[in-house]
């Protein structure tokens, strides 16, 4: 599959699975910009080792993402997967955290996608990281994080109606537990995590990238709308 002569922009890609897709798209040829908040430093040595341009914006910051997919110019593929988990018993987590996780999760999804559609070409693809745990949910303590996980659900099918006359795709996809600084394989809640997973093993994110490829190829043109789980039967 090759994306040469395709611009793709990743929302959150210095680390974890936005690594990883950058990682893929670049290798495919394709001109790759992709943001981040915090990690300066991973995000320059992904820049030279895949020749992507990497861009400091706090995706959590309304202004601030729409200005940096402005910049852009058109853009044929636009990846949203900067995420934040906050985790914990509802009635004691901290109310600005769930805001922030709101913002980065939910409103930097929706402002971003709806910036990127303005210039984005006939056959462009929007693509959002959501959470299998967004269709099951079998732990306390996740209730704002599957929030903004099915809120994502709900924009993809509403963009996917008012993009569709554009032939432009906005799909969903929903990792399960996947080896990352976010919820890493050898973690305390990876015994908890494999638990009610068909194939017992933490997925990787090069694995979440080849599904998001797949989306973004022309043999997938007629998807959209629809929710894509990679989570080893976590939700099943
Ligand atoms: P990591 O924490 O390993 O990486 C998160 C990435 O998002 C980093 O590159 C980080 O950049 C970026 N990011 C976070 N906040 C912002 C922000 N405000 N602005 C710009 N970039 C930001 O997470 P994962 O790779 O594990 O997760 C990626 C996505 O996959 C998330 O949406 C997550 O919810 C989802 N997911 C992950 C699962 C898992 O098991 N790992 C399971 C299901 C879904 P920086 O460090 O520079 O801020």
């Amino acid at each position: 599959m090759t994306f040469s002569n395709r611009k793709v922009f990743v929302v959150g890609g210095s680390r974890g699975i936005g690594a990883a897709i950058v990682r893929r798209f670049a290798a495919a040829g394709a001109t790759v910009i992709f943001t981040y908040a915090a990690s300066a430093g991973a995000a320059e040595q992904l820049a030279v080792e895949t020749g992507a341009q990497a861009l400091r914006a706090d995706a959590g910051a309304r202004n601030e993402l729409i200005a940096a997919v402005r910049d852009a110019g058109p853009i044929d593929i636009f990846v949203y997967n900067a995420g934040l988990l906050v985790f914990g018993d509802p009635l004691t987590l901290d109310a600005d955290e769930v805001d922030r996780m709101i913002d980065v999760n939910v409103r930097g999804a929706y402002f971003g996608s709806v910036e990127a559609s303005r210039l984005m070409p006939e056959g462009g693809r929007i693509l959002v990281i959501g959470s299998d745990t967004a269709d099951s949910m079998p732990f306390p303590g996740l209730a704002a994080y599957v929030l903004t996980k099915a809120a994502m659900q709900g924009m993809a099918r509403g963009l996917a109606r008012d993009l569709g006359p554009r032939d432009i795709t906005v799909n969903v996809i929903q990792p399960g537990p996947t080896d990352t600084d976010m919820n890493p394989a050898d973690g305390p809640r990876a015994a908890g995590m494999l638990e009610p997973m068909a194939i017992k093993r933490y997925g990787t994110a090069d694995e979440v990238a080849s599904l998001t490829l797949y989306l973004a190829g022309t043999q997938a043109r007629g998807i959209t709308g629809a929710m894509h789980t990679i989570d080893g039967g976590f939700a099943a």
